[in-house]
């Protein structure tokens, strides 16, 4: 069943696209969100231009609005996450601009409750909740990673990474390293052995908190970085012996916002074209997927050298487009779109 309602995703690729709400505060009124019909199409309206021509439209697998919940978003990717206990290799990514809910959607608000989890938690639930449940016929191991991309550089991203080894079955719990030949390789990696799933929860916050504390030191760096949450699963069945390898990636990217070169220089501008680059690797790459092109041009960026075993072959892509409602980050939300629209 769950195998029948994937394969109708194009080359794996599903994009969706969630607005945010307006927050407490934003006085700009005019949406730049005219319309959504039934959940699947977006009409954006240019705001100095009135009527019809200053309208396009825009085609989603589906589109959440301002008053979405986490729950609904979590709800529809839930397949996904799930088809990872199966062996399946997922990639989530959220793309967008600065400000406009990526972190909301993919980890939620700080201190959030239990309903107001991003799609890492629930994910980790999810999977946990599964490989449990499975446990007299399936011996699951689950390993969490968490790390920051900055740069293009790999040696920025020691201070970041929390590795968590759980083991499932009720008699081994303790530390090992799963050999994972498609995992991230990061060799200064510290690990933490847990047992259930808040330790891992815990932990987490403890690695967002680490991403927030070189934010305010590095001036908001955390927006200008890829944050990656991956989960390896590895499941033994205790009868036939057959091991499976599944992960997931959860992929909080770098704000997309178009940086002015005549108004940064140095690090600044360094890091606007190293966002610059590896966005336009990642598009480059699922637009190639979505083509089903024989050449996928993995190589240009670390952000797709490192997610490159989870995208593509029998690998699941969902990319999540963040928009802004209000109509002064207009130029922004088109070429957001435009992005999403290539690879949809
Ligand atoms: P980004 O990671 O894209 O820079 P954030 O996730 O930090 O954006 O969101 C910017 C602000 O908007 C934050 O204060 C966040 O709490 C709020 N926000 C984003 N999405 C939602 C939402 N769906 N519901 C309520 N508040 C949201
Ligand atoms: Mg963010």
């Amino acid at each position: 069943k769950l195998f029948n309602e994937l394969q109708d995703l194009k080359g794996n690729i599903r994009v969706y696209c969630r607005i945010r709400p307006f927050l407490p505060g934003e006085t700009e009124k005019l949406s730049v969100v005219e319309n959504i019909s039934e959940n699947r199409k977006l009409v954006i309206a240019n705001p100095s231009k009135r009527g019809r021509e200053g309208q396009r439209s825009f085609q989603f697998n589906k589109v959440f609005g301002p008053d979405s919940t986490q729950g609904e978003v979590f709800s529809d990717i839930q397949p996904f996450v799930q088809s990872v206990v199966d062996g399946y290799n997922v990639c989530i990514f959220a793309y967008g601009q600065t400000g406009s809910g990526k972190t909301y959607t993919m980890t939620g608000p700080n201190g959030a409750t239990e309903e107001e989890w991003g799609i890492n938690y629930q994910a980790l639930n999810l999977l946990f909740r599964v490989s449990q449940s499975r446990r007299e016929h399936i011996l699951y191991e689950v390993g969490v990673q968490m790390v920051e991309i900055y740069n293009e550089q790999s040696n920025n991203i020691h201070d970041l990474v929390i590795v968590i080894f759980v083991f499932l079955n009720l008699h081994t719990v303790g530390i090992k390293t799963i050999s994972q030949p498609n995992g991230l390789a990061v060799p200064d990696a510290s690990m933490h052995p847990v047992i259930s799933t808040s330790d891992v929860l815990d932990l987490m916050d403890t690695g967002f908190k680490n991403r927030a504390v070189s934010a305010t030191a590095l001036n908001s760096r955390s927006s200008r970085s890829h944050s990656i949450v991956t989960v390896h699963v590895r499941g033994k069945d205790l009868k036939t012996g057959t091991v499976l390898y599944g992960n997931l990636h959860l992929v909080d990217l770098a704000g997309s916002e178009r940086v002015d070169r005549s108004e940064v220089t140095g690090d600044r501008l360094k890091e606007a074209q190293h966002i610059n680059k590896s966005l336009s690797s990642l598009g480059d790459v699922i637009f190639a997927l979505a083509q089903k092109s024989p050449h996928v041009p993995y190589r240009n960026s670390k952000l797709t050298q490192v997610l490159q075993s989870s995208l593509g072959g029998k690998a699941k892509t969902l990319m999540l487009v963040q928009l802004n409602p209000d109509s002064t980050s207009y130029s922004e939300t088109m070429s957001t779109l435009k992005f999403a629209e290539r690879v949809s």
